[in-house]
């Protein structure tokens, strides 16, 4: 099923993403934990990819399960900064063949080894290539509410943007934010950019001190002061940590329903545990 069409329902729904393995050794464990997952019933799940593409056989077999054995609507990722084109038509063939509707088209962040190959210089060439190989299949595309962490200007962000849409995306999924003001305003900048489509907002349950330093480095994620010291006080004591960072999603997307956005996605970090206590603490606010 088509991710787009999931969006057009008026009811809230929350969907899930989980990572593939480095390596094939641990292809099992993530298996399962995709399988428990998607036995929580989210609208749909996403499924990372690594940036070199060492990965890309796995990132399309734990999606093929997702689909093919739990009944899950599914995305796999796909990104372009060391891809060919071959590469990434070889991808959608496969994704096609494995009967999945959609796929996020990403640039990626530069591989370690410095070797990127210069078929695409950004997303938006993928999402073009994509488009003119595919023309039915739903491609989701990234965007920034505190912009890109190596574009200087917001609004020069959200010119990309558009272009990137105007490519042939369907749907944009967010960074995370912990602040959900920052989105609002971002959906109300983008607006007036003539980006129409849907937003899925992302957000990441934080459950310990060490996993919110390495995503703020990476994305340059603010951090509100509430949030701050939660993790002061909580940081060093894992079973407070995971449990306030759990309430502290939970309590965003109760916020985000409350203000009328319907689909969220969670950044579950192939943690069935903590996907099942999101749902939990939002028992008879989604079904
Ligand atoms: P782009 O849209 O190409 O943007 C990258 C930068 O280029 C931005 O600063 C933008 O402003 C700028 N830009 C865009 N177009 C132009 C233009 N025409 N001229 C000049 N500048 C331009 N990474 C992974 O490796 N694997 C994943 O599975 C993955 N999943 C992600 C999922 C989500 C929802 C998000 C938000 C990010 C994900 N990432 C993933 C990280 C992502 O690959 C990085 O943030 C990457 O640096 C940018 O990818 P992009 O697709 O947003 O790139």
């Amino acid at each position: 099923m088509k991710i787009s069409k999931i969006l057009e329902d008026k009811t809230p729904t929350i969907s899930f993403e989980v990572f593939p393995p480095k390596a094939e050794t641990g292809l099992e464990d993530v298996k399962t934990a995709a399988g428990a997952i998607a036995a929580l019933g989210p609208s749909y799940m996403s499924v990372t990819y690594g940036a070199a593409g060492s990965t890309s056989k796995l990132t399309i077999e734990v999606a093929s399960g997702i689909k093919n054995l739990h009944g899950v609507p599914v995305m796999p990722h796909l990104t372009c900064v060391a891809s060919t084109k071959e590469h990434v038509a070889n991808m959608i063939r496969q994704i096609r063949e494995n009967n999945i509707d959609n796929v996020m088209a990403l640039r990626g962040d530069p591989p370690k080894d410095g070797i990127i190959c210069n078929d695409y210089i950004h997303a938006s060439d993928l999402i073009k290539d994509i488009r003119s190989q595919d023309a039915d299949i739903c491609i989701g595309g990234a965007c920034y509410p505190e912009g890109h962490i190596e574009c200087a200007h917001k609004a020069d962000d959200i010119r990309y943007l558009k272009e990137k849409v105007d490519a042939g995306c369907d749907f944009l999924t967010t960074q995370m934010f912990f602040d959900n003001n920052i989105f609002y305003n971002f959906l109300y900048r983008i607006k007036d950019a003539g980006i129409n489509v849907p937003v899925v907002p992302g957000i990441m349950p934080i459950t310990t001190a060490k996993q919110l330093s390495r995503s703020v480095q990476l994305s340059g994620t603010s951090v509100p002061e509430r949030f701050k010291a939660i993790v002061d006080r909580f940081g060093e004591d894992p079973v407070s940590m995971r449990q306030a960072g759990i309430i502290y999603a939970s309590e965003q997307i109760i916020d985000l329903i409350a203000n009328g956005i319907t689909h969220i996605h969670v950044y579950s970090m192939n943690k069935p545990d903590v996907a099942s206590d999101i749902l939990y603490n939002l028992k008879g606010i989604i079904n």
